[in-house]
């Protein structure tokens, strides 16, 4: 078979639950049962080979043969580290790789997944932006993540639930490839593929507004913003989105996605830098727009904040700040009635912590260019 045939087949792990009823109906002139049977073995028993799906009649088979695969991101490199993190690179097409990163915690494991092959947002603080931006990965792309994860960890949802929750938090800006990471996010909490409850699945976002509201109609999943800073002057200058959607602005669509889901809260993050953002008048700050939020919602802690100590990645000029800093931040919320938890870096020796994914980027925003010029003309600091 030539290549141009075996590229037309469909790849079904682009398709949500919808969108492969459709495919067999259409396509196959099949039941949507048998739709939901290939779901299970793909995602629940992560067998790809349509001879193995030993339910189907042998003609179906051979259909799908004809005229689908399910093809799966590969493994290009794997490394645990010493307190249990995983991390996989997966090679993406030409010599793009992304990655994702697993934590387990007390009773949960968190999936860390990728959207973007890089990014394009240029926060300042974020090691993925030194890299630039090459493209948005495909539903396959984003879901493949989790169905290599799930193959290693060997979970069989309802049994084991040994990976309880995702994160949309890996490299790029989940937003900005909007459709496919909706359709990826409903295979995550489908009961035919990796049955995870709504809470349990939770997009990230540097604040892309409109995208919110979007987001909002669509789908009920859990809303973390990347804040870093509580005033506009700050917020611009370390993640130069703010200019176009100001925090006020963010604060309002963060207000109208937790109103229409009722009770929910929203997470924001703040990643504590030395001397930038994480003195006492910013805790203070951060305090007033987090009552305000609450009091908007009419509900205590609907603003959760979780702070995330910098982990630093060759070339930055930022510095985590010491403990003592940190502690004195986070008192600083408690005692306004904040819960605030320090988000433990994870994986720090196999560079899987917040911040620190960069995969390999074929950059055509010329950004790594721009970053290696810089860093040899001293124009930031060499890694500490
Ligand atoms: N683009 C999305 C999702 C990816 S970022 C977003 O901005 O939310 C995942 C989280 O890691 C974000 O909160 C991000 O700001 C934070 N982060 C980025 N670089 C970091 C670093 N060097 N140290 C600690 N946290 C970092």
């Amino acid at each position: 078979m030539s290549d141009v045939a075996a590229s037309a087949k469909q790849n079904l792990l682009d398709l949500d639950r919808e969108g492969l009823e459709r495919f067999f109906a259409d396509t196959l002139g099949e039941k949507r049962f048998r739709a939901h049977q290939v779901m299970k073995w793909i995602h629940h028993r992560h067998v790809t080979d349509f001879d193995e799906m030993t339910d189907l009649g042998k003609a179906l088979r051979a259909k799908l043969q004809q005229h689908a695969e399910v093809r799966v991101p590969q493994v290009q490199f794997e490394k645990p580290s010493a307190d249990g993190t995983h991390k996989w690179l997966l090679a993406m097409d030409g010599s793009n790789a992304i990655e994702t990163v697993y934590i387990p915690d007390k009773g949960r494991g968190t999936l860390c997944v990728s959207s973007q092959v890089g990014c394009a947002l240029n926060c300042q603080f974020c090691s993925t932006a030194t890299q630039g931006f090459n493209r948005n990965l495909s539903t396959a792309e984003i879901i493949g993540q989790v169905w290599v994860a799930a193959r290693h960890l060997g979970n069989v949802p309802h049994k084991q639930r040994r990976l309880t929750n995702v994160v949309m938090m890996g490299m790029g800006e989940p937003l900005m490839n909007f459709d496919n990471v909706v359709r990826a996010m409903s295979v995550m909490r489908d009961d035919l593929g990796y049955g995870l409850a709504n809470k349990r699945v939770t997009l990230s976002t540097a604040g892309l507004v409109p995208m919110i509201d979007r987001l909002g109609e669509v789908s009920d999943v859990s809303l973390a913003v990347s804040l870093h800073a509580p005033n506009d002057a700050l917020r611009t200058e370390l993640v130069p989105l703010n200019r176009k959607y100001p925090i006020a602005e963010l604060m309002d669509a963060c207000v109208r996605y937790a109103q229409r889901k009722r009770g929910e809260s929203v997470t924001f993050e703040y990643t504590l830098m030395k001397d930038v953002n994480d003195q006492p008048a910013h805790a203070r700050e951060l305090v007033r727009l987090m009552r305000d939020f609450d009091n908007r919602l009419q509900m205590k802690d609907a603003a959760k904040v979780n702070l995330i100590p910098f982990n630093p990645f060759p070339g930055t000029r930022f510095e985590r700040p010491d403990d003592a800093a940190i502690r004195r931040f986070q008192k600083l919320l408690n005692e306004a009635g904040r819960i605030a938890p320090v988000r433990r870096t994870r994986g720090d020796d196999i560079d899987a912590a917040c911040g620190q994914l960069k995969g390999q980027v074929m950059d055509r925003t010329r950004r790594q260019a721009e970053f290696r010029k810089k860093l040899q003309a001293g124009g930031v600091d060499a890694a500490a």
